[in-house]
């Protein structure tokens, strides 16, 4: 093997002090010009190339910033703006780009949805009768501009072809014709690049860990061979991460001077077809080695061994780059700020910054050198591994003893229903809601002024108590069947738990793109977690003592709390969901032992962890539902369990969801309604199941007859005695008038599909 360098794949877009997002919102609501909002980003964007060439990265990428999402800047690239907005080709102006990701006045934003298994989601280009046209080559235009500002030679990015084409609307079964449309207009960004002289240039294929079909093979052949024959030096590294990537012999031997692969998160895979089938000799590797996706810092020495072995594997003549396992945009910008942490735990953190400083790290080891960082960095990570945090034996224990029992209820679903409806005595199709009512400003300024002690906390409870009493007495007028006391107490569903776990700490600066400029600040699960005292019960309690109705308990499910946390590596997830189960099923316990006798664990998260390879699905599902169960089984057969679960496909899941065994279940439906229901045709469900009947994200009041045709549709496939009217999701982010409004309309409906059954 002869070289070694050192390279990233993208750097988080939204600053240390989330100045892009800010800049961006600003610009939105017309606080901030155009051509400011240009000079602003372009000062993000210098900052970022300066910090990572000042780390010592070789391979610094250039491309990947955005206004807003990357999948988007291609689609516009290429001037592929649905038809439903204004545009007659050419540069796609500012205010058309930001309307097909948020909408527009007159037309609906394009779909938005999950970038392969992270919590990023991206903006679904539409494919339809617009001939696409390149109208502008962002890459080069970026390529130029550090080149040209700071002298830097970068690494463009592109979104590759075949992967775009998975992740666009409108073009599966004409794959092939949408990839001769496009395939010109790659090859002009690609030749226009090469003659530029970028030495590398990045095309991200990270669809090629996902299935990849025979016909999909070829396709990707195709793509790449007409790219090579026509412009036969363009050094192009194919990129890939997120898991191993499929058809490995096929995808090395493509006609590409360089491969990108995930060993962190597609270890196994990766390295076992890299033993098996070896590496083209002449050709460049690009090895992810720094985990890109969680915030530890990598035991560099351990990294250092496995690069060695790797290298072992490649002919002479191939070099190697040493760089992050996929973009550092799913982590956060810098860990310097964090001092709020215990110091133990700050140590054993790395944010993009930090981990760019491992690569640079480990590049200087394999060239000999021993740089303090790899000793630093072991030795962080045993103290934190020596944290007594970690070594909660009894959490331990209680882990171990549980995951080899059944976590079942005492008595199967039919027996149970009857017991619950004894006791309840609930009418045909129920009416209920999903949580969280309305969050006004006032309840998040008296939450901020008692978190900075303004307030006491007397106070505050009081105020809580008030809008809990409010809410109840709207919902005894509104004449719902089971109530809610609202969640005023909560800013974010795992938030609010995790401050009460211990096991979890929260970062000052921790902020991650979600979507859009909106970000997200993941708790961290570094210690055992165990319960500690009853998080919901006083709220709750209080609620049921104000109703003769039933009040549901509401919990997060441990399975959400796992995939929208930073967790803990040295566990298998399996284990830490366990705990957090186990702590859960306590509150589980605690709250009917107050007397709460409706608990909704809700799952919104459960999809979010579905593994990206079909062949490993199997197995997240077992553990997930089994964690769900371990929280929720303990309990008496009157004791109903409620769960929900939004934003997401069910289709594919229904097996999974009966297996939950919950006697209700809400599901959001607005988005995929049709397709639900056809599933339920092929899958009869036999437990209590609500459909949303409205959509909680707009501000519309639905009539009577809308949902009443909901219910209808639903009640086509679902036993009447089972089924339940909810609205879509919480409530948290509507008006206080809207909601009483649609869930008037929503019980008046209720009263007549009951009628009419
Ligand atoms: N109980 C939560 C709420 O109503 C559920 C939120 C969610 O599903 N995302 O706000
Ligand atoms: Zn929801």
């Amino acid at each position: 093997m002869s070289r070694i360098t050192s390279g990233n794949l993208g750097f988080p877009r939204i600053g240390k002090q989330r100045e892009w997002k800010k800049a961006i919102e600003a610009y939105w609501s017309g606080k901030l010009e155009e051509a400011e909002l240009h000079r602003q980003l372009a000062e993000i964007r210098s900052e970022h190339w300066k910090l990572q060439k000042n780390k010592g990265i070789d391979w610094i990428p250039v491309g990947d910033f955005s206004y807003y999402d990357q999948v988007l800047d291609t689609a516009v690239m290429f001037g592929l703006v649905p038809e439903r907005f204004e545009y007659d080709g050419g540069p796609v102006p500012l205010e058309t780009y930001y309307a097909v990701a948020r909408g527009s006045k007159t037309a609906a934003a394009s779909e938005m949805t999950k970038w392969f298994n992270t919590n990023y989601h991206y903006i679904v280009p539409e494919l339809g009768n617009r001939e696409p046209e390149l109208t502008a080559n962002l890459p080069l235009q970026a390529y130029r501009e550090a080149k040209e500002k700071l002298g830097i030679d970068g690494k463009p990015v592109v979104l590759g072809l075949y992967s775009f084409l998975k992740l666009s609307k409108g073009a599966s079964g004409n794959l092939r014709e949408w990839s001769q449309k496009l395939l010109p207009l790659y090859v002009r960004v690609l030749r226009e690049l090469e003659q530029e002289g970028a030495a590398w240039i990045q095309v991200d294929e990270p669809g090629l860990v996902t299935f990849v079909s025979d016909e999909d093979l070829a396709l990707l052949q195709d793509i790449y061979r007409t790219i090579s024959a026509e412009v036969p030096q363009a050094r192009i590294l194919l990129q890939t991460y997120f898991d191993a990537v499929e058809r490995y012999e096929e995808i090395v031997a493509l006609p590409v001077r360089g491969i990108g692969l995930d060993f962190v998160h597609g270890r196994e895979g990766n390295l076992q077809a890299l033993r098996q089938h070896g590496f083209p000799g002449g050709k460049t590797l690009a090895a992810g080695v720094v985990d890109g996706r969680n915030i530890w810092r990598s035991d560099l020495p351990a990294v250092q061994a496995f690069i060695d072995e790797i290298a072992g594997l490649l002919a002479d003549d191939s070099d190697l780059i040493i760089q992050p396992s996929c973009s550092l945009l799913h982590v956060p910008v810098s860990a310097q700020g964090e001092d709020g942490l215990p110091g133990v735990l700050k140590d054993a953190m790395a944010f993009a910054e930090e981990k760019l400083e491992e690569i640079a790290a480990l590049r200087q080891a394999l060239h000999g050198e021993n740089p303090a960082l790899l000793a630093e960095s072991r030795q962080a990570l045993e103290r934190l591994n020596a944290d007594p945090s970690r070594s909660r034996k009894n959490v331990q224990e209680a882990v171990n003893r549980i995951a080899q029992q059944p976590a079942e209820r005492l008595s199967p679903f039919e027996i149970r229903h009857t017991e619950q409806q004894r006791v309840w005595n609930l009418p045909l199709l129920p009416t209920t809601t999903i949580g969280s009512f309305p969050q006004t400003a006032e309840v998040r300024a008296a939450r901020q002024k008692w978190r900075k002690g303004e307030w006491t906390t007397e106070r505050y409870d009081e105020f809580i108590r008030e809008e809990i009493r409010t809410w109840i007495g709207i919902q005894e007028d509104i004449g719902l069947d089971v109530l809610v006391h609202g969640e005023f107490e909560r800013t974010d569903m795992v938030e609010f738990f995790g401050e009460k776990l211990p096991g979890f700490a929260f970062t000052k600066g921790g902020w991650v793109q979600s979507y859009g400029t909106r970000c997200v600040k993941p708790p961290l699960i570094y210690g055992d977690v165990e319960f500690d005292r009853p998080m919901t019960v006083k709220e709750t309690a209080f609620a049921q003592s104000l109703t003769s109705k039933p009040v549901k308990g509401m919990l997060t499910g441990p399975v959400t709390v796992l995939n929208w946390s930073f967790v803990r590596s040295d566990l298998p997830r399996e284990t830490v969901a366990y705990q957090i189960a186990l702590a859960l099923r306590k509150e589980v316990e605690a709250l009917e032992e107050a007397g709460i006798t409706m608990i909704q664990v809700d799952e919104p998260a459960l999809r979010e962890g579905f593994p990206l390879k079909p062949a490993d699905r199997g197995a997240y599902i077992d553990w997930a539902v089994k964690a769900f169960k371990i929280t929720t089984s303990s309990v008496r057969d009157t004791t109903q369990i409620h769960t929900h679960m939004c934003y997401c496909e069910f289709h594919d899941m229904i097996d999974a969801i009966r297996d939950l065994d919950a006697d209700v279940i809400s599901i959001e439906t607005s988005r995929s309604h049709g397709e639900l229901i056809q599933s339920f045709e092929e899958n009869t469900y036999p437990l209590g199941i609500g459909l949303g009947v409205y959509d909680i994200h707009s501000p519309r009041v639905p009539s009577e007859e809308e949902m009443m045709a909901m219910v209808r549709r639903a009640l086509q496939v679902l036993d009447p005695k089972l089924f339940w009217i909810n609205p879509d999701c919480g409530l948290k982010t509507r008006g206080r008038e809207e909601t009483v409004a649609a869930l008037k309309n929503m019980v008046s409906a209720a009263k007549r599909s009951r009628e009419a059954i």
